[in-house]
């Protein structure tokens, strides 16, 4: 049965959009029709900050008690509807479901939760000198958010937002944009007052664009392609709005000469392909060096082999499904420029998955030998796609590392955590893990580079979201 939602949220109502036009969103594991959500318009984006700004006078002076409050209640919501969650999640985005329910609604629950809490301990006010310096809530906020981890990434900006004291208008990626209902349906029941969230959908050059040019808007925050990003950035600039962006990227996996070689391997594989590699800081460069590389290609395809993709609802796969057919032909795109531009295909590539029917599969694909000015090691594939780049030594190691526009994430393997710190020291980029380290949920997460401005998550991703305000005494 298809999922019809026919209305905005805007000034704490559910409202007719402007127009009659809809946006149709397919489930990923079977390519058919899931959903349809209205196309809006620039009319309806300017009501949906009307509304915003008209609520914000009265929620930026709410204490942190109050705005605590609530988020605890949502995400006490969220958690009592997990399952459903996950299963609209593994739809829109074709994670499998056993995973979905972790990682798509459990990282957004835990992170209302932490901001909740966090504005509870916050130092909202301090003396320097004669100054009284005060954090204020920046004003209105326009979220725009994409598809791969939908509600995780509307969580890391309108939990923090509405934390600080903000108002927030939230433009979902029109693929996955069902679980962004949900969320208001959410701070609906809850009683939120009326404009501090509203909810606008339609495609980002016509939504998007509108909001983050509206003037009445004080802050954009944004998560999607490079591209989009810098079209955002523009648009911003002409009313000095601050921006927030997460983009892309194009990680290194550095694995050294005295690592744990079969440990490295086989978890940075998981970590490429992980969400079917629609995650912007998979490890998808695996930078190795050249005396060991058979060693890695066996352990690399022997690893790929266990991820055959699987239906994301009813399998048991970890591999699921590409988002739409506008991602599988991208992906099959950079396979093919891979093999041109002479890449050595180890498994995997651009034939269809057979017995899966209509859905968006890809093989796990592998390619060795791969150089690091080929498009392949340079362009954010996302895809489940793994570039093996031989080096010679410890210094050309890094260069590659860093060889790159991105800047987001990167991971160091060595025989010791000592050596794998200092080379992780050195790398470009906002997140690195070494030998393995656990992906911390309460770490701040952002790009150097073209891979963004800013930082999301906890105490970073609250100021954010706050104005610095230096009062000063006789
Ligand atoms: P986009 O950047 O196109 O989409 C992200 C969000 O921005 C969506 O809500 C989109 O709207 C909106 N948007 C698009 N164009 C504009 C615009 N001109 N002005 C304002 N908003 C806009 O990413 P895609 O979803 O198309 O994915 C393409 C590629 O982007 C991926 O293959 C990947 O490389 C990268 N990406 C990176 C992510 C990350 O987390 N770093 C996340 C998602 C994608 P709409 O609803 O129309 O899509």
């Amino acid at each position: 049965m298809t999922v019809i939602r026919d209305a905005f949220y805007i000034g704490g109502e559910w409202v007719a959009p402007s127009t009659a036009e809809v946006l149709e969103v397919t489930s990923s594991g079977t390519g058919e029709l899931y959903a349809t959500v209205p196309a809006g318009t620039a009319e309806d984006a300017a009501r949906a900050v009307a509304a915003a700004a008209a609520a914000f006078p009265a929620w930026s002076v709410t204490s942190p008690k109050e705005r605590g409050e609530f988020l605890q209640r949502v995400s006490e919501k969220l958690a009592e509807r997990a399952d459903d969650l996950a299963v609209t999640i593994a739809h829109e985005v074709g994670m499998p479901l056993m995973l979905a329910k972790g990682i798509q609604v459990g990282l957004p629950t835990m992170n209302f939760a932490d901001q909740a809490q966090r504005i509870q301990e916050y130092v909202w006010e301090e003396e320097i000198g004669n100054s009284v310096v005060v954090r204020e809530p920046v004003g209105v906020v326009v979220a725009i958010t994409p598809w791969n981890y939908p509600l995780h990434q509307i969580a890391l900006k309108v939990a923090p937002a509405l934390a600080a004291g903000c108002t927030v208008v939230l433009k979902p990626s029109e693929v996955a944009p069902i679980n962004a209902f949900a969320l208001a349906d959410i701070f609906h029941e809850l009683g939120l007052p009326k404009g501090v969230f509203n909810l606008v959908t339609g495609v980002g050059p016509v939504v998007g664009e509108a909001l983050a040019g509206d003037p009445r808007v004080d802050m954009v925050s944004f998560t999607g392609s490079t591209r989009a990003g810098k079209r955002v950035m523009h648009l911003a600039a002409d009313g000095v709005k601050r921006v927030a962006l997460e983009l892309g990227g194009k990680s290194a996996n550095v694995i050294l000469e005295d690592a744990d070689v079969a440990k490295a391997v086989a978890d940075g594989v998981f970590k490429c392909f992980l969400n079917s590699g629609q995650t912007c800081s998979a490890l998808t460069r695996m930078v190795v060096p050249r005396s060991r590389l058979a060693e890695v290609e066996e352990i690399a395809v022997a690893t790929a082999e266990g991820f055959a993709p699987g239906d994301p609802i009813s399998g048991s796969s970890l591999l699921g499904p590409l988002v739409s057919a506008t991602q599988l032909e991208r992906v099959r795109g950079y396979i093919r420029r891979g093999v041109d531009e002479g890449a050595r295909l180890l498994c995997g590539g651009v034939e269809p998955v057979e017995g899966l029917g209509g859905g968006y599969y890809v093989a796990p694909t592998v390619f060795t030998d791969v150089r690091n000015d080929m498009t392949i090691a340079q362009e954010e594939i996302f895809g489940p796609v793994l570039s093996i780049i031989p080096y010679d030594s410890e210094d050309e190691a890094l260069e590659i590392a860093n060889d790159s526009a991105y800047g987001l994430a990167g991971g160091v393997w060595a025989g010791t955590d000592e050596r794998a710190f200092e080379f992780a020291r050195k790398i470009r980029a906002g997140q690195i893990e070494i030998n393995g380290g656990a992906f911390n949920v309460l770490a701040p997460f952002g790009g150097y580079k073209q891979s963004g401005v800013g930082r999301e998550v906890g105490t970073f991703g609250l100021e954010e979201f706050l104005e610095v305000k230096a009062i000063q005494r006789p």
